[in-house]
């Protein structure tokens, strides 16, 4: 029997969301109901809401989830009911290309529930990045669920399905920080504080967190950054020279998605450094170099999709770590709301109040 729940949903673009009765099918082949404890709100959602990522009205958000699966359909067998999950969108195919050749964490063909929820009145819902979680329960592929320890609570938990998992894997993952690197971090908000968690977790020796506002700077170092600059007032980049013996840093991370704060990081790095961009650009955005020095500085010019997080290699290891005292996940929930605070919360995120609100339910 299909069940209805209530959800938080974008009716069009730029109008503000709506809690409203979801109609959720019952998990066909390969697909799972998930009851959703706790899901952050994130910058996505509000792209999703201003029409950014695509016209696909109307649109069930929330995609930073965990949740304890409530049914799975016909073949699920790598999750079973009652796991504890956290909900990601990089559900592997096994199959594509890159699956082939043995790196399924840039899938090309990743699964998300073939069946749609919809409004009461039959309408069709574009779940936020194949999962719509500001909802009670949500109808999800099997692959989108990955089991961790649940002696981690659900606010701090969901977490790790978006945008701090982007941050960790843009410093662990795509940049490949390791021991005694020298790091900057350009953007401190929850994805670049995310990725000072990950170039600490990885053994870096200076940590540099670069942000305008001095609020985020403080936040910062509670995320592992052994220095500040505020690029406001100072030259960034002579900034970061200076803290590294004159030679910029071993990996950049851009984690803004500007034009101008890209050209910083590129300019930062030590020669043969690796610039990882992780911050989402607009459409419009061009960024322009001297082609020399794209070729003299050597290194390696990457941008990290999802952190290159490999969910069910990732997700339990980020657990446990946390469990252990040595991944700071808690200092992230800024506050927990209900399902209907997600439009106030989208606010306080775009005037920079908060790191994470987490509507817990
Ligand atoms: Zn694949
Ligand atoms: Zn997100």
């Amino acid at each position: 029997m299909p069940q209805t729940v209530k959800g938080v949903v974008a009716m069009a673009k730029g109008e503000p969301v709506t809690v409203t009765d979801i109609v959720i099918p019952d998990p066909g082949p390969g697909e799972a109901v998930v009851a959703i404890q706790a899901c952050g709100v994130c910058h996505t959602d509000l792209h999703y809401r201003e029409g950014g990522i695509n016209d696909e009205f109307p649109f069930l958000l929330g995609h930073e989830a965990a949740g304890t699966v409530e049914s799975v359909g016909e073949g699920v067998t790598d999750v079973a009911v009652g796991d504890y999950v956290i909900l990601n969108w990089r559900a592997v195919c096994g199959q594509c290309r890159s699956c082939a050749k043995g790196k399924p964490q840039y899938c090309f063909a990743t699964h998300n529930a073939t069946q749609k929820m919809t409004l009461a009145d039959g309408t069709e819902l574009s779940p936020a990045l194949g999962i719509g979680a500001f909802c009670e329960k949500t109808l999800v592929a099997a692959g989108q669920c990955t089991k961790v320890d649940e002696a981690a609570p659900p606010e701090v938990a969901g977490l790790l399905g978006c945008g701090v998992m982007a941050g960790i894997g843009a410093a662990m993952n795509t940049g490949n920080v390791g021991r005694g690197d020298t790091v900057a971090v350009f953007g401190c908000g929850g994805v670049g504080n995310a990725a000072l968690e990950g170039a600490r977790l990885a053994g870096a020796r200076t940590i540099i967190a670069v942000d305008i506002d001095d609020q985020k700077l403080e936040w910062a170092k509670d995320f592992g950054a052994t220095h500040t600059v505020n690029s406001s007032q100072v030259d960034a980049v002579e900034a970061i020279r200076e803290l590294t013996d004159g030679n910029g840093v071993d990996v950049a991370i851009e984690a803004v998605g500007l034009p101008q704060t890209y050209e910083q990081a590129f300019y930062a790095r030590d020669l043969a450094g690796t610039v990882v961009l992780v911050g989402v650009p607009n459409p419009e955005m061009k960024v322009e170099l001297p082609f020399i020095e794209i070729f003299g500085r050597g290194g390696a010019l990457k941008s990290s999709w999802y952190g290159d997080c490999l969910p069910s290699r990732d997700f339990p290891m980020l657990i446990d770590l946390y469990l252990q005292g040595r991944l700071n996940l808690g200092g992230f929930v800024s506050e927990t709301i209900d399902l209907d605070a997600v439009e106030e919360a989208f606010h306080k995120m775009h005037n920079g109040e908060v790191l994470r609100s987490v509507v817990t339910l």
